[in-house]
């Protein structure tokens, strides 16, 4: 067997411990390169000899490696024109027929009882997550007999996620103490990763119980991890703009050595300044409380830092927080010190970009009466991030935002929408559309990375319906549109 001892360069101050006193073992990452089904097969044995909360402690970058070798796991799509079709009939892939479709031959826009939809040019599902999707369907196509489980939501979209309930997929619960509950998964069985990745923890938990992964992680998210790993090998603490609860940002620490997580600039200047500054550990330790690796000392693990983000956070903040850190450690340490004490790669999720940039599009003219929107509507699941930000752009715009996870929000008959604002409250809005059809109005529409067209026609089915008692509904037809272009990262 290949074994290749990880050749750091050790950063000025010392950023790991030797061992755990009284054990002789070493906590540095086990560092294997597995070049063979039997290395890989070793990689895997070294995995499982460790306790679950050492997971991290391998080299989680080798293991994932070697699982992929390993015959029990997949990441592939197959293009099996059944799946597909079932997609299709759920609708819960991209509109073919529908009004998203027969608007996006129109310019993106559309009339219909006095009101004019001006769809984002980018909106909906990213690339990302129609391949998960797809190869969640894929999986219940090839093992129509297999127990199938997914340790989370596929993606952040409520109908999505009941279409594969329906199709028999068990969603696996997160126990009280955070951990996943796999009692019920076993051997044989087959277990989906989401879009937004897992925990090292739990690909080595689930493969220790011989199930088949079907791995759908969104290679954007693998890049990150390739980010934390490469910073942990050169000694670098990863500086992680998230948040750290959120599923992607835990699975991205699980990859990381040792870690920081910030959700906004205002955490990062607060930790730049005491980077600076210097201050009381005890109160860094309390306010960043969960958002740390085991042991962090933000005296000794702050010498040498890199940054990482979760996806879907707002890329002008990711950048600033960037441009914060290097401008910290330059001053901290002189130009001379910079590439030794500081790394950044981009790992910014295009898709998500798209959607914001398209959003500030079509909220650009609100002093022009004749092009200004009179609200924004929002599609996506409540507890996705990217969704969260495209209502946070109309919100700061000050234009009335409405962010709704599905067409059952919209009460046609007592015109009012229960929708949810930017930072998380859930409110009710009454008189919600003019009914008047002879007052114009123009609704601006966006929707989630994570949420298939056919969630956004029946919102503005609904709405047209509370406009228009009479409204009989968008007739399907066949249209010339492909997958959107922005679709493709
Ligand atoms: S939003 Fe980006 S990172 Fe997330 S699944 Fe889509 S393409 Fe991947």
């Amino acid at each position: 067997m290949f074994v290749t001892s990880i050749q750091s360069r050790p950063c000025l101050a010392p950023m790991r411990r030797a061992g755990h006193p009284g054990t002789g073992r070493s906590t540095q990452p086990v560092a294997v390169r597995a070049a063979s089904a039997q290395d890989a097969a070793r990689v895997l044995e070294l995995a499982a000899s460790k306790p679950e909360g050492e997971a991290k402690k391998l080299d989680a970058r080798a293991f994932r490696r070697s699982l992929s070798k390993s015959g029990t796991y997949t990441k592939r799509l197959t293009n099996e024109e059944g799946p597909l079709q079932s997609m299709d009939a759920h609708g819960v892939g991209y509109s073919r027929t529908g009004l998203v479709a027969q608007m996006r031959e129109t310019g993106n826009t559309w009339q219909q009882a006095g009101i004019t939809v001006i769809l984002a040019e980018a909106y909906g599902f990213c690339w990302g997550v129609e391949r998960a999707v797809q190869m969640a369907y894929e999986a219940r196509h090839r093992y129509p007999d297999a127990e199938l489980h997914i340790t989370n939501e596929i993606i952040h979209n409520p109908s999505v996620n009941d279409r594969l309930r329906e199709m028999g997929v068990h969603f696996i619960a997160t126990r009280d103490d955070g951990l996943k509950d796999f009692s019920r998964v076993a051997a044989g069985d087959v277990v989906i990763l989401p879009a937004f990745g897992a925990a090292v923890g739990e690909m080595k938990d689930l493969h220790e119980r011989g199930v088949q992964i079907v791995d759908t992680t969104c290679p954007w998210v693998s890049k990150v991890w390739n980010a934390v790993d490469n910073q942990a090998r050169k000694g670098h603490t990863s500086i992680i703009h998230g948040k750290w609860a959120h599923e992607e940002t835990v699975a991205t620490a699980s990859f990381a050595g040792t870690y920081l997580i910030v959700k906004d600039l205002a955490e990062a200047e607060w930790v730049c300044d005491f980077m600076v500054n210097g201050g009381d550990s005890a109160f860094f330790l309390e306010k960043f409380k969960h958002a740390y690796s085991e042991g962090f000392d933000p005296v000794r693990d702050l010498q040498c830092i890199g940054m990482a983000n979760q996806t879907t956070m707002l890329k002008g903040e990711t950048q600033a927080i960037g441009k914060l850190l290097e401008r910290t450690q330059l001053q901290r340490f002189g130009p001379g010190e910079l590439s030794r004490r500081f790394m950044i790669m981009d790992t910014i999720c295009d898709a998500t970009q798209e959607r914001q940039d398209a959003v500030f599009k079509i909220t650009g003219a609100q002093e022009r009466p004749e092009e200004a929107l009179d609200m924004l509507l929002v599609v996506g699941g409540f507890n996705s991030s990217n969704t969260s930000h495209l209502q946070e752009i109309g919100e700061m715009k000050g234009i009335p935002s409405f962010w709704v996870d599905c067409a059952d929000r919209v009460d046609v008959s007592t015109n009012s929408v229960l929708h949810k604002l930017a930072h998380g409250e859930l409110v009710e809005t009454r008189d919600w559309i003019p009914r008047d059809a002879s007052m114009p109005l123009r609704i601006g529409v966006t929707s989630g990375a994570s949420t298939p067209d056919r969630a956004v026609e029946d919102v503005l089915d609904r709405i047209f319906r509370i406009r228009d008692p009479n409204f009989k509904g968008i007739q399907p037809r066949a249209t010339k549109v492909g997958k959107p272009q922005h679709a493709e990262i």
